[in-house]
């Protein structure tokens, strides 16, 4: 058996130091540089799972990229542990790499498969055949495909290949985990059943590990800590639930959360948040001006009394949960998305907080997010009730 934490990468930090990546134009008659990641720093705490957020061509896979060195930086330097491996070759790196597509070799059963990283080791580093077997085998039981290990690729569902990728990728202890996208290619349950076997693996081994993902649910599920990348800059890192709570712009604020954040056109004047005519919530510490007003779905109340109403559309029962949806002029998404918890099933009070078509709310303060209308940066005020 595997001892815990003891035999994959053991104490083995990454630091990313001022990485920049730029690629030259595809088109050649423009002189525009694609800056793919741009000036990334991070220290990435050994033995943790950090979550690599973004939308398509945000900078993840060139990022991870970086990392594995399939890509040399243009500027900056990659440290594991101690050690500077900038100038390192993948194969000198000791990672083990997952992508989207599980590229097994067809021809090979599960246990080649498996074996293929090993039998290429040389020198100092080549193994006995009894010590491959014994390798495999770790790897094979570590991803709980043990039983299958004489099928070829294709006599296994996609969750099965999948797995035999990641042992394929752990066989070689290697000290970072690499995922890009790793369950893009797999149904929804099994999606759910990987991501989890990932995050118990992960837990296991102890590995760093950096997982590349634009499922902002997936990332926020399975990390540590997550890292949200917008044009091959950094935006935010910090614990799912810290940058939930406490988004520093639009841009991280919309990509967090289902549903999304309703965001608003808003306005401070005399202490006070104006959602169109009404005053909505008590704003201090900030001069007058226009925002932008974001509020979780699950930041409104129905209350018959609420400061904020808003022209009802219809009521929706989505599993746990209920879901009034509703309209604004001043909002910018399509409709107003409110969650009501369940607590109150029976009588969510619905009727009562409905007259002539407007149903009211009140706003609770820590759900409410101010931002900026030029920078589209938080601001940092203090709201409460009125
Ligand atoms: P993501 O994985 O987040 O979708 P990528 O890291 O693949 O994003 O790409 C980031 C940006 O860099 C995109 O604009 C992409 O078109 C560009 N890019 C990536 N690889 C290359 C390359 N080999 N040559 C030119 N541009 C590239
Ligand atoms: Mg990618």
């Amino acid at each position: 058996m595997l001892q815990r934490g003891e035999r994959y990468g053991n104490g083995m930090k990454v630091v990313l130091q001022n990485l920049t990546k730029k690629f030259p134009s595809r088109d050649r008659k423009k002189r525009d540089e694609v800056i793919a990641v741009d000036n990334f720093n991070f220290e990435i705490p050994d033995g943790k799972l950090i979550g690599l957020l973004g939308p398509s061509g945000c900078g993840k896979s060139t990022t991870l990229n970086l990392i594995s060195g399939l890509v040399k930086p243009t500027a900056g330097r990659i440290f594991f542990g101690e050690d500077d491996v900038t100038g390192l070759p993948p194969e000198n790196r000791g990672i083990g790499l997952v992508f989207q597509n599980y590229a097994l070799y067809p021809h090979l059963t599960v246990r080649q498969n498996i074996l293929f990283p090993l039998q290429n080791l040389k020198g100092k580093d080549k193994l006995s055949k009894e010590e491959m077997m014994k390798k495999a085998a770790e790897a094979a039981k570590l991803v709980q495909i043990d039983e299958l290990m004489e099928r070829k690729p294709r006599e296994l569902s996609g969750g099965q290949q999948q797995r035999v990728a990641i042992a394929r990728a752990m066989v070689k202890m290697p000290k970072v985990l690499l995922l890009d996208e790793p369950l893009s290619n797999l149904d929804a349950r099994l999606r759910l059943q990987t991501r989890e076997e990932i995050r118990r693996i992960q837990q296991e081994t102890k590995i760093t590990t950096v997982f590349v993902t634009h499922d902002q649910e997936e990332a926020m599920s399975i990390s540590d800590m997550i890292v949200v990348m917008k044009e091959g800059a950094v935006q935010q890192i910090g614990q799912p639930q810290e940058v939930y709570d406490s988004p520093v712009n639009l841009f991280v604020a919309k990509f967090l959360g289902t549903p999304p954040i309703n965001i608003f056109k808003g306005k401070i004047g005399g202490g006070r948040l104006y959602i169109g005519d009404e005053a909505v919530l008590a704003v201090g510490g900030v001069p007058d001006r226009n925002v932008y007003v974001g509020v979780r779905p699950e930041g409104f109340m129905l209350n018959e009394n609420g400061p904020f109403g808003c022209q009802l559309n219809r009521v929706e029962v989505m599993g746990r949960d209920i879901s009034v949806v509703s309209m604004h002029k001043e909002c910018l998404n399509e409709v107003v998305r409110a969650i009501i918890g369940t607590e109150t099933k029976a009588d969510i009070g619905i009727d009562s907080a409905v007259k002539g078509g407007i149903v009211r709310f009140s706003l609770i303060p820590h759900k409410v997010f101010l931002f900026e209308r030029e920078t589209e940066k938080r601001i940092d005020a203090e709201v409460c009730s009125l």
